[in-house]
């Protein structure tokens, strides 16, 4: 308990017990990233600074059962969400946030969402949270202060209202890279990107599979475009030119269940790191299934 001199009720020194430092954190390792959901049918992502326990989710695209079911496997206290950012208005990104947000209420947590003003206009749920919800504009190039973190928002290609990936940033200088929903790699991500320790990489489709998949023509060009979703070899491309001494984690995101296969994004990216000589190690994000990295 803090000595400010104020009593407490057990419940809020407990609270207060939680946030104190850690004593386990390794120093340049602050940072926590768990992936609760990523694909098309949803996606969450909580970025946890585990000196503190306070975190920021990207994205809410799945239900309220599945957010406390993967807080709760994660070890994350839902209490310590101090806010939610939103890359953009596609309904797997976006279609939990109603539920999600009176869940968290009830529990008398309240968090911030960011989100573009374009975004917002476009997004019918996000238009059902207005007035109900403390809604702020997020803008590319904006840093934000979120949860003890430095968090810098930066500009994505997809084709959506507006779209953008984030740079979490600790005091101590550990960084979560997390771009998703990104036909190409844009010059203000790659440098929003640099320097992570743990990245989370879209890696969505294997470009033949997609090919031959069952896609409608337009769609598989929508996809393959250069405002659709990374493939295989580019997130491989992309993680050659991020391979730093820092980086230790890679998260392939965003994999697509009828253009790949779970196996393929983290062989192609394993092969990457080998080849370079890196450790780096590489595992996938699911639909349905937590991913912790630490
Ligand atoms: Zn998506
Ligand atoms: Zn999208």
């Amino acid at each position: 308990m803090r000595a400010n001199g104020l009593h407490m009720q057990p419940e809020v020194a407990a609270d207060v017990a939680r946030l104190e430092p850690a004593a386990s954190v390794a120093p340049g390792h602050t940072l926590r990233l768990h992936v609760f959901a990523s694909g098309s049918r949803g996606n969450a992502t909580v970025v946890e600074d585990a000196t503190t326990g306070a975190g920021v989710l990207v994205d809410c695209g799945i239900c309220k059962r599945d957010f406390f079911t993967r807080c709760d496997e994660a070890g994350f206290d839902p209490a310590h969400l101090a806010a939610i950012l939103v890359t953009h208005d596609h309904t797997d990104h976006t279609k939990g946030l109603g539920v999600v947000l009176r869940g968290l209420a009830k529990e008398g947590v309240e968090p911030v969402v960011y989100v573009d003003d374009a975004v917002r206009a476009a997004s019918s749920e996000l238009n059902t949270l207005e007035g109900k919800h403390d809604l702020r504009p997020l803008h590319a190039g904006d840093a934000l202060s979120l949860a003890g973190m430095s968090v810098h928002a930066f500009r994505t290609s997809h084709d959506a209202a507006s779209s953008c990936g984030f740079r979490f940033e600790a005091a101590d200088g550990d960084v979560v890279g997390f771009v998703t929903d990104t036909g190409i790699v844009t010059g203000e991500a790659h440098e929003g990107l640099t320097g992570a320790r743990l990245l989370a990489l879209e890696s969505n489709h294997d470009v033949q599979m997609l090919k031959d998949g069952p896609y409608p023509y337009p769609v598989k060009r929508r996809v393959g475009s250069d405002v659709g979703h990374l493939s295989n070899v580019q997130a491989a491309e992309e993680l050659a030119a991020l391979l730093s001494a820092k980086l230790e984690q890679v998260v392939a995101m965003h994999i697509s269940q009828n253009n790949n296969t779970y196996r393929l994004p983290v062989d192609t990216l394993s092969a990457v790191i080998k080849r370079e000589g890196h450790t780096a190690c590489v595992q996938a994000a699911y639909q349905s299934m937590l991913v912790s990295v630490s």
